[in-house]
């Protein structure tokens, strides 16, 4: 035995500012190894560069600030950031203070924008960070400027400022800017390197309201500069915006199109691909089969019938799992490259799916519940729009939707 051996524990560290964000960045989640279960989450590094790829290119030239909020999506932040930064990607967006810290932790060295605006106690370690915070109001910018002068962080510090042009969430108010844009410029702790702004409506069909929020920022971006206010980056577009070639300035912030999601049609060009590859694909295998007599009935509240004698496959992921229970009786899985209608309630962890058209399921086949699958009956994808038609939600929800214990692999095929 060695003398390290007796040597007593290390007392435990002493409460920091630093304590509470460190539990909030490491919550307990399935990691490959911790794969028991053959539910998993397969991430396509090589399709989120292709999107990079398309994005960069209806981006003409402005930067691409990659918005990997929500741990990228669902698809685990930093290897989701690591990927981008090495492709070519110029920053990253996140909503939250602790997602900036997990991309500086994973070593990105991209400029990263923390849009959601909540500070607090942790502003030392924005700066200490190099995180980019967003401003929008009072609080904020005093909040910051204590920091400088108390010594804390060396001044001045950039951020950018956020502008309501009619989102109606965040962001300055058109009406209280001047004074807004004189409080900026009489602190000298503070500097604004960005303004942005956020557009509610760049997937409608009618422009109208996206041209009319642009009106308004380029408006905002006046009156400020009057008051010797002029920022070097303004950025509004989200992935919508970008593949309209619309609103893209000096920077673009694209979300779910890195992730494969087109929220509007793309121009199709003649000489390259402008399609988006879909970058998460959840499978599972079938746990289990049984053969039901004509009308007997599935699952929790006996909610589907079966019409014939039918061949049921159990599968183990559920709703706890992101598989929305608004799935029960709607929506299909792939067998064997084929489709298979969900039957019965989805429960927490499992759910219920009918094989009978799809000859020779066994036990151990895999069932593809969101990507596409290739097999002996066929070939077949099932998109994140799909299933949120039926869940009667949009492929955003659906993607961040994937909960913890579905553990994450990176593939590059
Ligand atoms: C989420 C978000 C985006 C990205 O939106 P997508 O539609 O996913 O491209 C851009 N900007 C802000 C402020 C956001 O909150």
């Amino acid at each position: 035995m060695t003398l390290e051996s007796f040597d007593p524990p290390p007392p435990p560290p002493a409460p920091s500012s630093s304590t509470s964000i460190d539990r909030v960045m490491r919550p307990r989640r399935a990691a490959p190894g911790d794969a028991v279960r053959p539910t998993r989450a397969e991430v396509n590094l090589a399709a989120l560069r292709h999107n990079l790829r398309i994005v960069q290119r209806h981006a003409e030239g402005a930067k691409v600030w990659a918005v990997l909020k929500a741990d990228g999506y669902g698809h685990g932040a930093p290897a989701v950031a690591r990927t981008l930064e090495r492709a070519g990607a110029n920053g990253f967006c996140v909503a939250l203070l602790e997602e900036g810290i997990e991309l500086r932790e994973a070593g990105i060295r991209a400029p990263i924008l923390v849009m959601g605006g909540y500070y607090g106690a942790a502003s030392a370690e924005l700066v200490a960070r190099q995180l980019t915070p967003v401003v929008y109001d009072r609080s904020q910018i005093e909040a910051f400027a204590r920091l400088v002068k108390s010594g804390a962080v060396p001044g001045p510090i950039d951020v950018h400022l956020k502008v309501d042009t009619g989102m109606a969430r965040l962001g300055v108010r058109m009406s209280e800017l001047a004074a807004f844009g004189q409080k900026l410029a009489d602190t000298k702790e503070v500097n604004v390197v960005g303004l942005m702004t956020h557009l509610a409506e760049a997937d409608a069909l009618s422009p109208e309201e996206m041209n009319h929020q642009m009106s308004r920022f380029d408006e905002a971006t006046k009156q400020l500069a009057q008051i010797g206010i002029v920022p070097t980056i303004r950025h509004a577009a989200n992935s919508a915006a970008v593949l309209r070639k619309q609103a893209r300035l000096d920077a673009v912030r694209p979300g779910v199109a890195i992730f494969g999601v087109a929220p509007v049609a793309i121009e199709k060009s003649e000489n390259e691909s402008t399609d988006l590859h879909l970058t998460m694909r959840v499978r599972t295998e079938v746990a289990a089969l049984r053969t039901v007599e004509s009308g007997e009935k599935i699952g929790y509240g006996g909610i589907w019938t079966a019409p014939r004698k039918s061949i049921i496959a159990t599968i183990p992921m559920g709703y706890a799992d992101g598989l929305s229970r608004a799935l029960s009786n709607k929506g299909h899985v792939l067998v064997r490259g084929k489709r298979a209608p969900i039957v019965g309630a989805v429960s927490m962890d499992m759910a219920m799916i009918d094989v009978t058209d799809l000859p020779g399921v066994s036990v151990r086949d895999e069932a593809v519940v969101l990507g596409a699958q290739e097999g002996v009956l066929g070939k077949d994808a099932i998109s994140a729009e799909e299933i949120a038609a039926h869940v009667g939600t949009i492929a955003w929800e659906v993607l961040t939707s994937i909960s913890r214990r579905v553990p994450r692999f990176y593939r590059e095929p």
